[in-house]
């Protein structure tokens, strides 16, 4: 959770900001702002440690001051984190409250109070509110950072009281070697995990953990045998509605910007999962364009409501989906 660091492909976003502290013009509230797994969550609490610290030497904590110290134990009052109680759940009204109420009292340790929030998208409209107020009055020497891996499920009034940093994958080579070296991988395995992961290395370091690649597999045949009539929509469905649905949804959604790219009918056109090539050819092949573009709309629509809504019957949503991908080429 508190990894900590600034990866070389986000190095141009912390000088700017560096140089905006250096300047004073550091704003109450930054949106950090990108797909998962490229880097977000570190480059926040990289920051967090470096505004908290009270002796920084050439832009990096010293590491020794209290302040290095209590956050090397894991717990600075004045470094706070904001997250769903359950993965992939909402972030409730009262734990905003909670955070907000330590926010405006002054700082244990004289100096900043730096909010973490992720993913900033989980709150829904009553925690978004109660955080409204703070983010227009945030106090002296507050930093709100909000993590948001998508951006559209954001509201609009969160977003507008913020300063926006995007955060991009890096470029497919800078990101291979890099990976190929975090893993010990060839540059051939690095190629084909970094493009499953849509570019995001660090995303790419957890598929290739295991269970989450045997999750994908499994999801992938099952889509694959769905379109063959080798398997129903409800025995596939009662086989993946227990396991983590937010990444099952992401892959879908990769899957489809991969059919909409080959429908498009660039001749090269560059596709993420390389290794479903054949189903997802078959798939722009026969499926209407107008159908494709409702599943990904559906797809989102369920996405967010398994974040936000409170008791989503899970068989029931992912059977639903995979009438929709079963009908596609009907
Ligand atoms: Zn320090």
């Amino acid at each position: 959770m508190s990894d900590e660091q600034i990866y070389p492909w986000l190095q141009d976003q912390w000088d700017k900001l560096i140089a905006q502290r250096a300047q004073g013009r550091l704003p109450h509230a930054l949106l950090l702002s990108g797909a998962p797994g490229v880097g977000k969550a570190a480059f926040a609490n990289a920051l967090a440690h470096l505004l908290l610290c009270h002796e920084p030497l050439d832009g990096k904590p010293c590491g020794q001051c209290r302040s290095c110290e209590l956050i090397a134990s894991g717990h600075h009052p004045d470094r706070l984190y904001l997250h769903p109680e359950e993965a992939g759940k909402a972030i409730r009204v009262d734990q905003v409250r909670e955070v907000t109420t330590v926010l405006h009292s002054t700082a244990q340790q004289g100096g900043y109070r730096v909010m973490i929030m992720e993913p900033a998208e989980a709150m829904n409209v009553s925690s978004a509110n109660a955080l409204l107020k703070t983010l227009e009055e945030p106090g002296q020497d507050t930093l709100l950072i909000l993590v948001c891996h998508q951006l559209g499920q954001l509201m609009p009034t969160i977003r507008s009281r913020c300063q926006r940093i995007d955060f991009r994958p890096p470029g497919t080579e800078e990101g291979e070697r890099w990976l190929a070296s975090k893993l010990e991988l060839t540059a051939e395995d690095a190629s084909r995990l970094l493009a499953i992961a849509q570019g995001a290395p660090l995303a790419a370091v957890e598929l290739n953990g295991g269970e989450l690649l045997e999750l994908r597999r499994t999801f992938l045949t099952g889509l694959a045998d769905l379109l063959r009539d080798r398997v129903s929509p409800i025995t596939l469905a009662e086989k993946l509605h227990k396991s983590e649905l937010i990444h099952l949804l992401d892959w879908w959604l990769s899957l489809l910007n991969d059919i909409a790219r080959l429908q498009s009918g660039a001749a090269d056109a560059a596709i993420s999962n390389v290794d479903m090539s054949k189903m997802l050819a078959a798939v722009a092949k026969r499926a209407d364009k107008v159908r494709i573009f409702a599943l990904v709309d559906r797809v989102q629509e369920e996405r967010k409501s398994l974040m936000l809504r409170h008791n989503p019957n899970r068989q029931l949503l992912v059977e639903k989906l995979l009438f929709d991908w079963r009908a596609l080429i009907r």
